[in-house]
C-alpha cells in the first residue's frame, strides 16, 4: 500500500517541477509513482505509508555507515545552537581540511563547497584558468554535476531520461567539451593529437557509477595519466561517489593513481550539502584569494555541514575495518546474486568495487555507456518495482550503481539475494 505516496505525489506536482526536486526520484524511467520517505534508520528507509525498505541508494552515497548515524546526529544538534551559518571563518574549517589531507596525502589544499556540481564546476575553470586552455574531455556516462560543460553525454538522469542534447546549454560550451567512450584509451589519444595544446583537462569517473557502476580496465587510468603528464593536461578524478567510499583516501589510494584535482561530494557531507575539490598546491594556488581564478559561496564550510562531515570521516579515517567489512559485504552480495542469476535464462553482467555494485541484463561485458546502454534495461525496470514491493529499494534506473551501507546485515543481504531469485521467474 503506498496511497499516502500517491496522494503526495499527486500534490507535489501542483507547485513542484514533475513533483520532484531532481529528476531521477520521479521514477519516470521505471514508471510508477516514487515513494515518499519519511525517515530512515541505518539500512533500512521509512515511508509515508509506514512501508520499510532496504535501502540500496544510501541518499545516493553518503550514508555509508547507515542513515540517522547517531554521532553525526548528535554533533550536528549540538552545532546547530552556535548558529547555522556564519559567512566568516571557523576553526571547524581548517580541522576539516586537515582531515581530507590527512586522509588523502596527495591534497595540498582543499575548497569546500555546498554540492558535487559546484565542486566539477569550479575544478574545471581552475583547470582553464591554470593550463590557458579550454577545451576539457570527458567520458560518455560519466556525470560530473549539472554544470553545462558537462551535460554533454553525461549519463545518470540524462541517460535514464534519453536526453541527447540540452536545451539551454550553448553551442559554445558543448563544443569546447569532448566525450570519449569509458576505457578507450585511443580515442582520448586521438582527441588530443587532434587537439594540441588546446586540452586543460581530462575529468574522470574513476569507477564510474552514472552508468551503472563500470570498472577502469586494466592500464586504462595510467595511460590517461601518463597522457596528461606529458601533455601538460590536468588530470582532475571526479571522486563525488568514490571519494572516501572505496578507501579512506577514495579510488586515489584504491588504484594506487594520483590525479592532480580531485573533487567530492555525498560522502564528504554525510548527507549535507557538501562539495569540495582540492589537490596539487601548484593549481590551487590559483584560486583566489590566492591567485585570479574566482569561486566563492556564501555558505561554503557552513558549520552544520562540515560538523557533518567531519564526524563522519572521522569514523572512517579512526575505524579501517569499515572498508574491510564493505568489501566483504560487497564481495558476498556479488557472489550470492551470481550464483541466483547463474540458475536463469537471463544474461546478466555484475559489476561490483567495494560497495558499489551493480546488475545489468546484458550478454556481454559492460564496460562503457554503449554496453550499458545496449543492456536489456527494460528488464531491469520491472526487476525494480518486483523488488521494491518485497521492499527492496535498488536505485529507479539501470545507470545507476547500488550503493552498501555498513549498517546493511548479511540477514539483509540475504534476503535480497532469495527476493532477486523470487521475483526474477516471475519476470522471465
Ligand atoms: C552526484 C555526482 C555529482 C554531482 O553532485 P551533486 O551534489 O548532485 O551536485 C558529480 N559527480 C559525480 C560522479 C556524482 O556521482
Amino acid at each position: 500500500m503506498i496511497n499516502k505516496s500517491i496522494e503526495l505525489f499527486e500534490r507535489a506536482q501542483q507547485s513542484i517541477p514533475g513533483g520532484v526536486n531532481s529528476p531521477v526520484r520521479a521514477f519516470k524511467s521505471v514508471g510508477g509513482t516514487p515513494i515518499f520517505m519519511k525517515s530512515a534508520k541505518g539500512a533500512y528507509l521509512f515511508d509515508a505509508d509506514g512501508n520499510k525498505y532496504i535501502d540500496y541508494i544510501n541518499s545516493w552515497g553518503p550514508m555509508i555507515l547507515g542513515h540517522a548515524f547517531e554521532p553525526v546526529v548528535e554533533a550536528i544538534q549540538k552545532k546547530a545552537v552556535e548558529s547555522t551559518s556564519f559567512g566568516a571563518p571557523t576553526e571547524l574549517e581548517i580541522e576539516m581540511a586537515e582531515l581530507v589531507k590527512n586522509m588523502v596525502p596527495n591534497v595540498d589544499l582543499i575548497r569546500m563547497v555546498s554540492s558535487g556540481t559546484e565542486a566539477c564546476m569550479s575544478a574545471i575553470r581552475l583547470a582553464r584558468g591554470y593550463t590557458g586552455r579550454n577545451k576539457i574531455i570527458k567520458f560518455e556516462g560519466c556525470y560530473h554535476g549539472h554544470a553545462d560543460s558537462f551535460l554533454v553525454k553525461a549519463g545518470s538522469g540524462v541517460a535514464t531520461f534519453n536526453i541527447q542534447t540540452v536545451p539551454g546549454v550553448t553551442s559554445g560550451v558543448s563544443q569546447d567539451t569532448f566525450a570519449a567512450p569509458y576505457n578507450d584509451l585511443d580515442a582520448v589519444k586521438q582527441i588530443v593529437a587532434d587537439n594540441k595544446n588546446e586540452i586543460a583537462a581530462i575529468i574522470i569517473e574513476p569507477v564510474a557509477g552514472n552508468m551503472g557502476c563500470i570498472l577502469p580496465e586494466s592500464g586504462f587510468l595510467n595511460g590517461l595519466r601518463n597522457l596528461c603528464n606529458e601533455e601538460g593536461i590536468v588530470f582532475i578524478f571526479d571522486e563525488v561517489m568514490t571519494g572516501f567510499r572505496l578507501a579512506r583516501g577514495g579510488a586515489q589510494e584504491r588504484l594506487k593513481i594520483d590525479a592532480d584535482l580531485v573533487t567530492y561530494g555525498k560522502v564528504i557531507g554525510a548527507g549535507m550539502p557538501v562539495g569540495a575539490f582540492g589537490g596539487k598546491l601548484e593549481i590551487m594556488k590559483h584560486i583566489a584569494p590566492l591567485g585570479n581564478v574566482y569561486q566563492a559561496g556564501t555558505l561554503s564550510g557552513n558549520p552544520l555541514a562540515m560538523i557533518a562531515g567531519y564526524t563522519l570521516l572521522s569514523h572512517l579515517k579512526n575505524i579501517p575495518s569499515i572498508y574491510d567489512e564493505l568489501e566483504q559485504k560487497g564481495e558476498y552480495l556479488k557472489n550470492q546474486l551470481q550464483a541466483v542469476l547463474g540458475k536463469k535464462r537471463i544474461p546478466f553482467v555484475i559489476n561490483q568495487l567495494g560497495s558499489m555494485i551493480s546488475v545489468h541484463f546484458s550478454d556481454k561485458p559492460v564496460k562503457d555507456f554503449a554496453s550499458a546502454a545496449a543492456a536489456n534495461n527494460t528488464l531491469f525496470n520491472k526487476f525494480f518495482h518486483a523488488m521494491l514491493n518485497e521492499g527492496i529499494y535498488l536505485p529507479p534506473s539501470a545507470f545507476e550503481t547500488w550503493f552498501l551501507s555498513n549498517a546493511l546485515t548479511y540477514e539483509d543481504l540475504d534476503y535480497t539475494v532469495k527476493t532477486t531469485d523470487k521475483v526474477l521467474d516471475t519476470l522471465v
